[in-house]
């Protein structure tokens, strides 16, 4: 099998080999159980066994405080745009959240909280997503059930480089695309979740780690797989779980701890982020990334290619993203909604992988400048 091809994609996005390829020998008879993980009953003590050490791998790798539970459930980032605010909305009794929306994902799910409560912005919606307005002109809500953000912005870059300061309002973080790639403090959040497609291994499972005093507020209407207590007191199995996603997920784990955790990762990232950005800066305009260089996020870049007269060159663009495919550099056109190129760097991404896509760059504009 060849695995040539270089993925930059922004989820599903690329799983490192070693792990893949572990799954591959467990495909057939999982640790000579004779079955698949596929076929195993999600309350057997093998699968028991397989979601206990994902979890144990996890808090290993995040330093989870012990008063944080970890479910892992189902519904994607957008299950949880309403999971957040069924179980939240009712931790004070204004019944209202606090959202900070900084590109399209906070505002889905600020949009979705709508239907469960009342939503107030901290700052007015803004026409492009370029910056994070300076936390001194945020209008928090003191009576606020929560203050709800999104860590990095997948479709535009912006990534925030600090923890808002909520003066004990509980903080809730969508860090869907770059949860795991760099040491957090876990117990600045209230909750933290993450869809699994990104840096957490393939798409159908959903981690929430949430601090245990915020369980149990979840509106009657709050469907039972959604519901924080109901989940936890089940320990994420109150049904059948997405087994398979679980299973990989452990197995990402397990490769993070080996390659030295967030810490190894967070250097990694750093470094793979700065060849990017290099290029781009010493690229006269050649490309161009529009987000603050405060709020560069280090997992998803936007960029757009000028002509020589400054122009935005779609075009030129298109024939990037060909050129770069023939090359086996997929996955590098940007989101439909603002266009241009993204360049998505996760963490199985490695530094010669993304030499390749420097060293294609340079060539690139040479031959276009
Ligand atoms: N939040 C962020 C930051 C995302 O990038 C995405 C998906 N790309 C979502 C939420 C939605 O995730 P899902 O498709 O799993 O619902």
């Amino acid at each position: 099998a060849s695995r040539k091809i270089i993925n930059f994609s922004p989820g599903p996005a690329k799983i490192p080999e070693q792990v893949l390829e572990r799954a591959q020998k467990e495909l057939l008879s999982y640790q000579n159980t004779g079955i698949s993980v596929m076929e195993m009953s999600h309350r057997s003590a093998d699968f028991v066994k397989i979601i206990s050490h994902a979890e144990n791998t996890l808090r290993e790798l995040l330093h989870i405080p012990d008063d944080y539970q970890v479910l892992f459930l189902p519904g994607g980032g957008s299950g949880q745009f309403a999971g957040i605010a069924m179980n939240l909305m009712g931790l004070k009794e204004s019944r209202c959240a606090d959202y900070v929306i900084t590109g399209t994902w906070s505002a889905k799910a600020a949009k979705e909280a709508e239907k469960y409560g009342k939503v107030h912005l901290v700052f007015p919606k803004r026409d492009k997503y370029h910056d994070i307005p300076d936390m001194s002109t945020w209008k928090l809500n003191p009576d606020a059930s929560y203050v709800h953000y999104c860590a990095n912005e997948t479709v535009h870059g912006v990534e925030f480089e600090f923890i808002p300061e909520t003066n004990g309002v509980p903080l809730v973080c969508d860090m869907s695309s770059n949860i795991l790639s760099r040491p957090v403090d876990i117990s600045k959040f209230g909750v933290i979740y993450a869809g699994a497609q990104k840096n957490i291994g393939c798409a159908g499972v959903t981690l929430v780690i949430i601090r245990q005093d915020l369980i149990g507020y979840d509106m009657p209407e709050c469907p039972s797989i959604l519901s924080y207590k109901v989940q936890a007191g089940n320990n994420s199995v109150y049904n059948t779980p997405p087994t398979y996603s679980i299973y990989i997920m452990g197995l990402v784990f397990d490769w993070l701890v080996e390659q030295g955790g967030c810490e190894a990762m967070a250097k990694r990232n750093l470094e793979k982020v700065k060849l990017l950005y290099d290029l781009i800066d010493a690229s006269k305009g050649f490309y161009h990334a529009p987000v603050h260089h405060t709020c560069r996020s280090r997992m998803n870049t936007h960029l757009r290619i000028s002509s020589a007269d400054g122009a935005v060159d779609e075009k030129l663009e298109k024939e990037f993203i060909d050129e770069a495919a023939k090359k086996g550099m997929i996955q590098l056109k940007g989101h439909r909604s603002i266009g241009g190129l993204r360049i998505s760097l996760y963490n199985a991404i490695n530094v010669d992988e993304v030499r390749t896509l420097i060293d294609f760059m340079r060539e690139f504009q040479e031959k276009h400048q």
